[in-house]
């Protein structure tokens, strides 16, 4: 049993990060399986979330942001869909979850 897949399911390719100059999006990617998500959510599954150098929300995938709310500390980076490119998420890095001031990519204080 794989433990990542591709957010459609299918197995994890190795050019899967090629960035695709349309869009500045990665040709795929990689999320928790499917059987790795059903085990539980750590977090609220959110579906959005705000870039705060440019103000900017961005939308993704049910099955990306079920990865979050399995393993918050999952990715490294996310994407914001108005400057087109990819930026760090954590602690220090430069997105929250919309409507909120919990920076993704860390746990809410509960
Ligand atoms: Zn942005």
């Amino acid at each position: 049993m794989t433990k990542t897949t591709l957010t459609d399911g299918s197995p994890v390719t190795p050019d899967h990060r090629e960035i695709d100059p349309k869009t500045g999006m990665q040709k795929a990617y990689v999320v928790l399986s499917e059987d790795e998500r059903a085990k539980g959510f750590v977090e609220p599954v959110r579906r959005s979330y705000q870039h705060l150098i440019c103000g900017g929300v961005t939308i993704m995938g049910q099955a990306l942001a079920e990865t979050y709310a399995r393993d918050p500390f999952f990715y490294s980076g996310t994407f914001c869909a108005i400057c087109g490119t990819h930026f760090p998420v954590g602690e220090d890095g430069q997105f929250v979850w919309d409507g909120t001031d919990q920076k993704v990519g860390t746990r809410g204080q509960r």
